[in-house]
């Protein structure tokens, strides 16, 4: 009857592992594989025959993340614990064709006369982590432009307190004249254009951004403020020389620098200031923020 309920419990143990959809591994504490099922053949592409008695990381982890793993199973291996046991982690893995995916991995130990296994269930992720990267992205992305939006330059904005940087907000001047004489389209097209030149101007910046409309942010990571006001000077002179759209049009742009603040809010303050004197002054300028 015992020998009936073993033949049986191994009937079941192999069904489920068979039947999972997931690949499931065991590895000793060494990472050598000792199990391997079909579905781990299909998600890496490697066959068991070939995987049982090599060590997993050398085959199914990233390089980059090779060093790292070894230094986490060697933590298991001497004490049993380490940070991915019993809990899911996302990480990447690599194929047998080189192809990098996704994978959540679930993982749990168990002992067996005085032998460490680890036991892991392991799930391509790969689609759903691609689409939470695509709308990360678009969260953070002006569909225009495709600058940083306004949430993203003030995150960056807010991030890099601790460090010496300085901001300039720039708005296009009479940008209405240009909707009202021309038509939306090239309204959009002349704000295509001051991306452009932004991007090309301040590839060096921490954030380039589009504030809304036609108000745009660049966060430097300097705090150097004589220094970004003369680059500023230069991407204003360099800017109104630029034509844009089939009616061969130029524009110019005002632009208020602020130094380092302690807080986000009182950078955006100080460089709208800024600006508003720029605009006030004739427009077509660079302003200054007031020191300190
Ligand atoms: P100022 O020199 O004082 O900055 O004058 P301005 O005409 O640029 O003033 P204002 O900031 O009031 O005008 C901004 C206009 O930008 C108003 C709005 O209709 C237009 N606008 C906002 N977003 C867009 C957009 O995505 N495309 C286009 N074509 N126009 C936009
Ligand atoms: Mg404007
Ligand atoms: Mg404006």
């Amino acid at each position: 009857m015992g020998n009936q309920n073993e033949i049986l419990d191994q009937s079941i143990y192999e069904a489920v592992i068979n039947a999972s959809h997931d690949a499931i591994v065991i590895v000793d504490a060494d990472s050598q594989v000792f199990f391997w099922n079909e579905s781990a053949e299909k998600l890496f592409g490697y066959s068991s025959d070939f995987m049982v008695g090599k060590n997993m990381h050398s085959y199914i982890t990233p390089d980059r993340h090779r060093a790292i793993s070894h230094v986490a199973f060697k933590k298991f291996q001497e004490s049993g614990e380490g940070r991915a046991l019993g809990r899911m982690v996302e990480i990447e893995a690599l194929r047998q064709d080189g192809v990098e995916i996704w994978v959540e991995l679930s993982l749990t130990a168990f002992e067996v006369e005085g032998k460490r296994w680890a036991f892991a269930i392991i799930r391509d992720i790969t689609e759903k982590k691609r689409l939470e990267i695509e709308l990360q992205e678009e969260a953070s992305t002006d569909a225009l432009t495709g600058l940083s939006n306004r949430r993203e330059f003030q995150r960056q904005l807010e991030s890099h307190l601790d460090h010496p940087m300085s901001m300039a907000i720039i708005d296009i001047d009479h940008f209405k004249q240009i909707n009202d004489g021309y038509g939306h389209l090239i309204g959009d097209e002349a704000i295509q254009m001051v991306a452009g030149c932004l991007t090309d101007m301040f590839s060096d910046a921490i954030s380039v951004a589009r504030l809304g409309g036609e108000e745009f942010g660049v966060l430097f990571s300097s705090d150097d403020i004589d220094l970004v006001f003369n680059f500023c000077e230069e991407f204003r002179i360099l800017l109104s020389r630029q034509r844009f759209s089939e009616h061969d049009l130029s524009l110019t742009v005002s632009i208020g620098v602020s130094g380092y603040k302690s807080t986000a809010r009182g950078m955006f303050y100080a460089a709208d200031v800024a600006l508003y004197e720029a605009k006030a002054g004739g427009r077509n300028r660079v302003c200054l923020a007031q020191r300190g």
